[in-house]
């Protein structure tokens, strides 16, 4: 398939979870995949990965909530490729799980500038060279709990997705005359090394929390990257040329039910 020949796609957070199976399954339809990544190990396995296939991707070491690392990546991409056609913008951290009145306000901050400046500032600095190619798409990382699901310890996360959510209206609403299209996925619990990281260090624990989960999704089934990455890619084509603006939730169904159906949920959280 070649959905995404001849596009140059930026997709940050790539060198894990669901930026790693977004950027492979562009790789996959044709698309050149500027993997960005702050840990620059973590982005090259990624490119090697695609460059297996027969791919072409580029790795780039980059903090996405630090403006001068954006300026530097696009030049980057734009001096090897000429061009980008395409933004996931997905990397983000998650909380520690602490109450807002045990939240320390650095962690507040920190969770803000990665998961909503960043987001800010690559819709900011990717817009012009998208609207020098006459027209892209971008998508957002947003979440389930952008409003729809609250999880206890959350909060500063997910205020930050709740941004994420309105920017893309806000962003989407500036762009559409210049032909750039702004969505934003948002998925419920995806099994990942950040949601592993809530659950706990071993292995039973770990299934303990995805079994949980698994429970109260009426799917029957948690997540995986692979499920949010063919969103990403359907909002990035052509086909979705009259979208803007829109939020999708990627979730099995879980924010249908709430947190208290799941057989034995402790609440709070023990
Ligand atoms: P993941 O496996 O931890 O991948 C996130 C990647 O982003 C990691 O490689 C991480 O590097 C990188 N990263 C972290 N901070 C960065 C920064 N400042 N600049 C550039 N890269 C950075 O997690 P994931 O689950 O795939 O998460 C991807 C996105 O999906 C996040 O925005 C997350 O909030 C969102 N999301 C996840 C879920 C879920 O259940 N997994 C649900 C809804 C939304 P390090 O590992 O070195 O930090």
């Amino acid at each position: 398939m070649s959905r995404f020949a001849d596009k140059v796609v930026v997709v940050t957070g790539a060198g894990s979870g669901i930026g790693r199976a977004t950027a492979v399954a562009f790789a996959k339809e044709g698309a050149i995949v500027a993997v960005v990544d702050i840990d620059l190990q973590k982005a090259e396995t990624t490119v090697a990965e695609i460059a297996k296939m027969g791919g072409d991707a580029l790795a780039i070491q980059a903090d996405v909530s630090q403006e001068a690392d954006w300026i530097e990546v696009i030049a980057r991409v734009k001096g090897a490729y000429g061009r980008i056609n395409i933004l996931f913008n997905n990397a983000g951290i998650g909380g520690d799980g602490k109450p807002l009145m045990e939240l320390d306000a650095a962690d507040w901050d920190r969770l803000m500038a990665v998961n909503l400046r960043g987001i800010f500032l690559g819709c900011k600095h990717i817009l012009p060279a998208l609207i020098e190619t006459g027209g892209g798409a971008i998508v957002n990382m947003s979440s389930s709990t952008a409003g729809w699901d609250t999880i206890f310890g959350g909060g500063a996360y997910m205020a930050s997705k709740a941004g994420v959510t309105q920017i893309t209206k806000n962003v989407a609403l500036e762009a559409a005359p210049y032909g750039v299209r702004v969505n934003a996925v948002c998925p419920g619990i995806i099994e990942t090394r950040l949601s592993s990281a809530q659950a706990g260090a071993d292995e039973a624990e770990q299934d303990a929390f995805f079994d949980h989960f698994r429970q109260r999704i009426p799917l029957g089934r948690v997540g995986q990257p692979e499920d949010v990455a063919t969103a990403v890619l359907f909002f990035a084509s052509d086909e979705a040329r009259h979208i803007t603006g829109s939020t999708l939730l990627i979730d099995g169904g879980q924010t249908l039910q709430s947190w208290s159906n799941a057989p034995s949920a402790p609440y709070p959280p023990q």
